[in-house]
């Protein structure tokens, strides 16, 4: 089996300040996972091609990407509160923003069976026409906008922290992606509740599991197999893209979720086995503690293989019933308006 990594020197210099919890240091952690991911002689490590204004601007408006592009190389600075930019910023972005292109053409041409890509910026709160939540360019909406161009149907798995509003935004009343994301809730930025379910013919194609602080491994597990199951059966994708967060994981500094590296290494082979035809790539979204960096970035690579890796035990407690049910009965009375 062949697994692509594709990462980009360029990526770090996108430049967020010295305080920035979004470092370049972070891919550092990432690269350091290939060599305990017990599959590295199966990764095969390319550099990305940038991607074109045109495949950008299925996602994006062209006002918007001529105005980052313009502030990038004019020095960056401050887009909001959370998000900079510095004169390396644009090319980064057209890196990150074509890394899944370019995985998707090598995997089409039958080079390898699935790819993570370490990027730089993330990418999914970023929204049509503007810059949010330290993502300039939606990477794994590029990816997914293309394929579904293609004639493909793609589901993307988000299991970032933090709700991906600019991914589900774009995606809201398309039938052909099925976005689902487990995020902590509440939390930034705000969305992701369960009767968030899409609109017109996307009625249904969005699935949020919007979680409580401290949610384990467990109840994870319990509300993908009760909940999603069911959907991704019906929807039978061609792809699946990953929107590979890891400060889900407990010693995430910005966030309170109860992950560990190994349930990431589950999560990663239950949608896997979920769409067993389904060409697999993951995208690198968030997570800001190294040690788990490094140790998710492994199991997740041991996971697109099909190995299960476990660099820490899995996390533990007891599966949340009654939150289920109700987010599962907030999903269903939308569904039904
Ligand atoms: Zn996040």
């Amino acid at each position: 089996m062949v697994i692509l990594f594709g990462t980009h020197p360029k990526y770090i210099e996108h430049d967020t300040g010295s305080l920035h919890p979004e470092s370049p240091e972070r891919l550092t952690a990432v690269r350091r996972g290939i060599d305990i991911s017990s599959i590295k002689d199966e990764i095969e490590i390319f550099e990305p091609q940038p991607a074109t204004i045109e495949e950008i601007s299925r996602v994006h408006d062209v006002s918007y990407l001529d105005a980052l592009r313009r502030f990038c190389l004019m020095g960056g600075g401050t887009l909001d509160p959370d998000t900079t930019a510095s004169i390396g910023s644009w090319e980064a972005m057209l890196l990150a923003a074509g890394a899944g292109l370019d995985a998707a053409r090598r995997m089409r041409a039958g080079k390898a069976d699935a790819a993570f890509l370490a990027v730089r910026p993330p990418g999914h709160h970023a929204v049509r026409d503007r810059a949010m939540g330290f993502c300039l360019a939606n990477n794994i909406a590029v990816l997914a906008a293309d394929l579904v161009a293609q004639g493909e149907k793609v589901l993307i798995f988000d299991f970032d922290a933090h709700h991906g509003n600019g991914t589900q935004e774009m995606f809201f009343d398309s039938a052909s992606v099925l976005y689902v994301s487990s995020h902590q809730y509440p939390l930034y930025p705000g969305t992701g509740r369960a009767r968030e379910v899409g609109i017109g013919s996307g009625t249904g194609y969005t699935l949020n599991l919007p979680f409580p602080a401290d949610t384990t491994g467990p109840t994870f597990r319990e509300a993908l197999d009760r909940m999603v199951a069911p959907v991704v059966e019906a929807f039978l994708p061609t792809w699946t893209l990953i929107s590979a967060g890891f400060d889900s994981h407990r010693r995430d500094p910005l966030t309170e979720m109860g992950l560990t590296s190994a349930d990431f290494s589950d999560l990663t082979l239950w949608v896997r086995q979920m769409a067993p035809s389904a060409k697999v790539v993951a995208f690198l979204e968030g997570g800001y503690d190294f040690a788990a960096l490094e140790h998710s970035t492994a199991s997740t690579l041991a996971a697109l293989a099909g190995v299960s890796l476990k660099p820490e035990p899995n996390s533990d407690g007891p599966i949340n019933f009654e939150m289920i049910k109700a987010m599962e009965e907030s999903r269903k009375r939308a569904l039904s308006d």
